[in-house]
């Protein structure tokens, strides 16, 4: 077992925070704990070796920051579970088989877990883990520590999936086609269950999903990475239907004001050559760049890259694609290089392969739009910079994200994918071809009156995001209130190691 602290102060009070291994989830509570340990308390991270290594950078960053923030390694057991060695973040996992070991090896975390707390008094003061670590019940229970759960994707996600849970859709609705309408919101919201998906709904994870859902009962509270201007009714309606303390605290990504601390966020050992994009961005005009970007774990075939492509050149905006390794192979790659080379001479657009720093990249002025998955991390990360987005959900919680984006908030306009991209038989109804690329990109991007309203509304909703992280903002003083409570729970628990 490794530790690493830094900082030396008395702490106000002590959190372990425990993410699930998976960028879309590592990534938000990383920045949930500097935020914590901005407020002055000890954090302690709990984390495995292999991710660890990712983390080495931001936890560097925060230790010359002088901030308390540990970075706890405990082993992960893939032998155990059945998984290849190494196996130790969901980014890693390569066929849908491993899903369920990976889950197993999760459960077996609990017993370092305790032993590293009772190896460490006085009692932390309170538990804040990942919705997708119910394990972490045992560890709280065990040891009498107050525990709070976070929740990765959006408000207006959970309480979608809330409503149709409450109103037996899952099981009325039996063709994964269908349209229907989430009930009780106050817009009308039109889905298929493909796309209004929870999490672990798939037969083989029905146990998983069972004690998700026991531990979030059983927690003392709920933490949002949103914030209240941007979904208020969403919010107030989820906090009177779970009858819980919740707290939006977002975006947590505003957590960092510097370029070290975002430059090295998610994968600080990973990389471009992040001059040269910032150079390229430099010379281009305000706001006249696509980001395109599809999060951590999507993997967009050859025939698919190819009309994106074609789409780009097509629409004639200059842009910065992020295309991941895993996506390359020498068919790929020999295309991509023709593609690169061709409007690199243009001075039309760059791709950037590896893991970029996305919040630089949306922060700067030249970018206007942010072709985007959907991943509640990225959605936020562009509504916090102020950006459009062409948005293209692929499975998960995106879709719901993408209604949100462009019904409720209209700061974004849809390719018009319906079906999740994971269900291999779909792949091809799932594909969109370069004439939709092009025509949402153009309209998006190239003014008109549509484009200059979204502009508008994007800049007012990441004006409101800044002003709710500020001292005395709204996620700010929810975070005041989270601590407040979470120091008071402790001292009438008394905790075992107190
Ligand atoms: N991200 C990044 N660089 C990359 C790819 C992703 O910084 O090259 C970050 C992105 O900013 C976001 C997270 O990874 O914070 C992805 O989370 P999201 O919920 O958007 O999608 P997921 O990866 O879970 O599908």
């Amino acid at each position: 077992m490794n530790v690493l602290i830094s900082g030396d102060h008395q702490p106000i009070s002590h959190f372990v925070v425990v993410p699930l291994m998976a960028q879309g989830h590592m990534i938000p509570m990383v920045d949930l704990a500097l935020l914590l340990a901005h407020r002055g308390s000890l954090v302690s991270l709990i984390t495995t070796p292999l991710n660890a290594r990712r983390l080495r950078a931001i936890a560097d960053h925060a230790t010359t920051s002088n901030l308390l923030f540990r970075l706890i390694e405990l082993p992960f057991p893939c032998k155990s579970a059945g998984l290849p060695d190494g196996c130790e973040n969901l980014d890693l996992i390569t066929t849908v088989d491993l899903i369920r070991p990976f889950f197993k090896a999760l459960d077996l975390m609990a017993d370092p877990l305790k032993s590293y707390i009772r190896s460490q008094p006085p009692s932390p003061t309170c538990i804040i883990s990942d919705q997708c670590m119910p394990w972490t019940m045992e560890v709280s229970d065990d040891l009498n520590i107050p525990r709070l759960v976070f929740h990765g994707p959006s408000c207006f996600f959970l309480l979608c999936t809330l409503k149709l849970a409450e109103h037996k859709l899952y099981e009325k609705v039996t063709d994964v086609h269908e349209i229907f309408t989430v009930p009780d919101l106050p817009q009308r919201i039109e889905v298929n269950k493909l796309m209004a998906q929870r999490f672990f709904d798939r037969p083989e994870m029905k146990d998983v999903m069972q004690q998700v859902e026991e531990a979030e009962d059983a927690s003392d509270g709920l933490v949002l990475n949103t914030f209240y201007k941007l979904e208020s009714w969403y919010i107030e309606e989820y906090r009177r239907s779970v009858g819980k303390e919740v707290w939006a605290v977002g975006p947590v990504s505003l957590v960092h004001k510097d370029a070290g601390g975002m430059a090295v966020r998610g994968d600080g050992c990973a990389g471009i050559d992040k001059g040269s994009v910032f150079e390229w961005l430099d010379g281009r005009e305000k706001g006249s760049v696509l980001f395109i970007s599809f999060g951590s774990l999507v993997r967009t075939r050859k025939k698919q890259l190819v009309e994106i492509g074609a789409g780009l050149e097509g629409s004639g905006v200059a842009f910065v694609w992020a295309v991941k390794e895993a996506e390359e192979n020498e068919e790929v790659s020999k295309w991509l290089s023709e593609f690169e080379e061709r409007n690199r001479n243009r001075s039309r657009g760059l791709i950037v392969k590896g893991w970029v720093p996305q919040v630089m990249i949306l922060k700067h002025p030249a970018v206007g739009g942010f072709m985007t998955h959907c991943g509640w991390n990225s959605t936020l990360e562009a509504v916090a910079a102020g950006v459009p987005m062409v948005t293209w959900p692929h499975f998960s919680d995106q879709f719901l994200n993408e209604k949100l984006v462009v019904e409720v908030l209209r700061m974004g306009i849809g390719v018009g994918v319906k079906l999740p991209s994971f269900y291999q038989a779909m792949l091809e109804e799932a594909m969109v071809g370069r004439e939709k690329v092009e025509m949402v990109v153009r309209r998006v991007m190239c003014g008109g009156e549509e484009g200059e309203e979204m502009r508008k509304r994007a800049w007012e909703l990441g004006e409101k995001a800044r002003k709710a992280m500020e001292d005395g903002g709204s996620s700010y003083e929810n975070l005041s209130s989270l601590i407040g409570y979470a120091t008071g729970l402790a001292a009438n628990r008394g905790g075992e190691l107190q």
